[in-house]
């Protein structure tokens, strides 16, 4: 609830429609204990004072009325017409949609062709003509009001519980032997409760109108008694001479629509699950940074990050993703970075340049270093002419990277563009030689292929080719092959270190499987818990791993040929980094753990071969 009220009012507008429609009912609830004339009383000698006249705040009407308290009481009337026709016609057109959506068939062809029926006619004709039959008076305009809305809470909730009825959920509730009623009120109607309150929301400010225009011309309240609509309709005759008759129900009017629908956008935005988890905020183009210090450039390297820090700070608690994380990487050289999922190997890679989303995402420190010079808090031109032309990432699942409805060639071709002032027949031609770069077979036709087209092998190809489609001096490879089968796998790795070996490529490569950095990394970098925790040359790290993590991770891989063997896991979870343990961060897990390993900061030591233990299991 209190999520929903900072949602509500971190929408300015929205809180200001709150503020003025509390303002009004505030005022309407007190009309009766407030000291005014009564409504109903004339006074001929007195008509059309001006506002501010004596005893009339707001002046009077053509009968000598009290415009105030005429008003106050009109607001009070029309507030509650407008809300119980809201209510009527929310709750009989979801109950109606409900049944609709839910049964199918034969119930929703019935109902839905009856609905339709009543929306062929415009809305007004048909409350009129509602009004007509049972005859003018204020409850009758209710109920014409509310029964012209039915149709459209009626059609906009059979949609959405035709969405929901064929879901899992509720199959398993069928198969549990539940009922249709209990099926009905207990897994269909609490999902469908945020659209009811959403549309009726937004639509009670139509009601409250519809309903001032039947009153307006004289179908709904009955003189003497007063509601906006039908103050307006009296005031008509005096538009001329005495404006402000007509002014003061107007501009109620006016308030009254205007904070209900400020308020109903902002109840939208506040209840829609996919706005609530801050969607409505946008990422910024690139992470916030707050940075005090920069720290100094502890080596040479083509690439160098020094000491990075990245957090998510989402309310009070403080997600250590990164934590004081040093890398280099040299031209033409592959790095691996392993690490069990959650490890902060992906937050590492997007640091890079500049790309993990904010909020919730803030580099607190540290220094990304291209060619000598920091890219944190670089401006953000600068970080996108680097992104994909110097630096290029590619993602685990390239079915969620590409685009589903341009053509992979378009694709290229935008990517080429974007750096590159070439034609588009140019860029075509380029896109086509990238295709075949990376083993496309038919990649004339191929570039006009979809992506849902293409095997997941492919696609991963077609998402190397774009992150060549610039000529990178670096590629950051996020899992590219975890989504793929193992020959597949295979065949892009063979494909990777080709390219690595014919560009010059430098790869961070970002994996949890030890036998792939095995195949294709000069040098790899373990990670747990945010921190890095031992480095070194692949081939003395996977012979003589010196962390005992990194013992376990390897003895996770099987081997061919390597006789059978228990397969070892690793006991227990990797940590939450929001409250990592003082001292190691694996030592809860850690079957040679000391009491030392649970005190203090345990320094990242060695020369090439860098590990963070005490016990290590090699000298390093
Ligand atoms: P991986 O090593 O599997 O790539 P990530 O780098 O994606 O791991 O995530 C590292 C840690 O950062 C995770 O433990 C996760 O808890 C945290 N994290 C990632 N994204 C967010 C986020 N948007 N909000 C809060 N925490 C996050
Ligand atoms: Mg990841």
């Amino acid at each position: 609830m209190s999520l929903f009220l900072k949602l509500l009012f971190r929408n300015r507008l929205a809180g200001f429609g709150a503020v003025v429609l509390g303002v009004i009912v505030l005022l309407a609830l007190l009309t009766p204990i407030l000291p005014l004339h009564p409504p109903n009383e004339t006074n001929t000698a007195n008509r059309y004072l001006r506002p501010l006249s004596d005893g009339h705040l707001l002046g009077t009407d053509h009968l000598g009325r009290d415009l105030l308290s005429r008003l106050l009481w009109g607001t009070r009337l029309s507030l509650a017409v407008g809300f119980a026709a809201a209510l009527i016609a929310g709750l009989a057109g979801a109950a109606i949609g409900v049944i609709a959506g839910y049964f199918g068939g034969r119930t929703d062809n019935v109902t839905m062709r009856g609905i339709d029926m009543l929306m062929a006619f415009p809305y007004i004709l048909l409350a009129l003509a509602i009004v007509a039959v049972l005859g003018p008076g204020l409850l009758n305009a209710l109920i014409a009001v509310a029964v012209v809305n039915i149709p459209f809470f009626a059609r906009n909730i059979r949609g959405v519980t035709v969405g929901i009825a064929h879901r899992e959920f509720i199959d398993a509730a069928r198969l549990a032997g539940m009922g249709h009623t209990r099926i009905l009120l207990t897994e269909v109607v609490p999902n469908i409760v945020p659209v009811v309150v959403i549309a009726m929301s937004t639509t009670i400010g139509w009601m409250i109108l519809e309903t001032a225009g039947l009153s307006f011309l004289g179908l709904g309240s009955q003189p003497p008694q007063a509601d906006l609509g039908s103050m307006l309709g009296e005031a008509r005759s005096a538009l001329i001479t005495a404006p402000h008759t007509s002014i003061v129900p107007g501009v109620m009017i006016l308030l009254i629509v205007m904070s209900v629908n400020l308020l109903g956008d902002g109840i939208r935005d506040a209840l829609d699950p996919r706005l609530r988890s801050g969607a409505l905020a946008r990422p910024m183009a690139a992470t916030r940074v707050e940075r005090r210090e920069v720290p100094a450039a502890q080596g040479e390297g083509f690439l160098r990050i020094d000491a990075l820090e990245t957090q998510f700070q989402v309310g009070r608690r403080i997600y250590k993703a990164v934590n004081k994380v040093s890398l280099d990487l040299q031209p033409g050289e592959c790095l691996g970075l392993i690490g069990e999922s959650g490890s902060g190997k992906s937050v590492t890679a997007l640091s890079v340049m500049g790309l993990v989303a904010s909020p919730p995402g803030v580099i607190t420190g540290g220094a990304v270093r291209l060619e000598g010079k920091d890219l944190i808090g670089a401006p953000y031109e600068l970080l996108r002419s680097l992104r994909g032309r110097k630096v290029a990432y590619i993602f685990q699942d390239p079915l969620s990277t590409l685009h589903p409805l341009y053509r992979i060639g378009d694709q290229l071709i935008e990517a080429i563009r974007v750096h590159e002032p070439v034609s588009h027949g140019e860029a075509h031609k380029r896109a086509v030689k990238l295709l075949e770069d990376v083993r496309i077979p038919n990649a004339a036709a191929r570039v006009r292929a979809y992506p849902h087209e293409l095997s997941g092998g492919m696609r991963q190809r077609v998402g190397i080719a774009m992150a060549l489609a610039n000529d990178p001096d670096i590629i950051i490879a996020d899992e590219p092959t975890t989504a793929l089968d193992v020959t597949v796998q295979a065949q892009i790795l063979a494909l990777l270190d080709e390219l690595r070996q014919r560009r010059g490529l430098a790869i961070l490569f970002i994996t949890h499987d030890f036998g792939v950095v095995g195949q294709l990394c000069d040098r790899v970098a373990v990670m747990y818990g945010g921190r890095i925790v031992e480095t070194g040359p692949t081939q003395d790290v996977l012979e003589g791993p010196a962390h005992p993590y990194t013992k376990r991770l390897i003895a996770c891989v099987p081997e061919l040929g390597g006789g059978r063997r228990i397969l070892a896991a690793i006991p227990g979870l990797p940590p939450a980094v929001d409250q990592l343990p003082e001292g190691c961060a694996f030592a809860p897990r850690c079957d040679k753990a000391q009491d030392a390993c649970r005190r203090g900061e345990i320094e990242l030591k060695g020369e090439t071969r860098k590990v963070r233990c005490l016990y290590p299991e090699v000298a390093p």
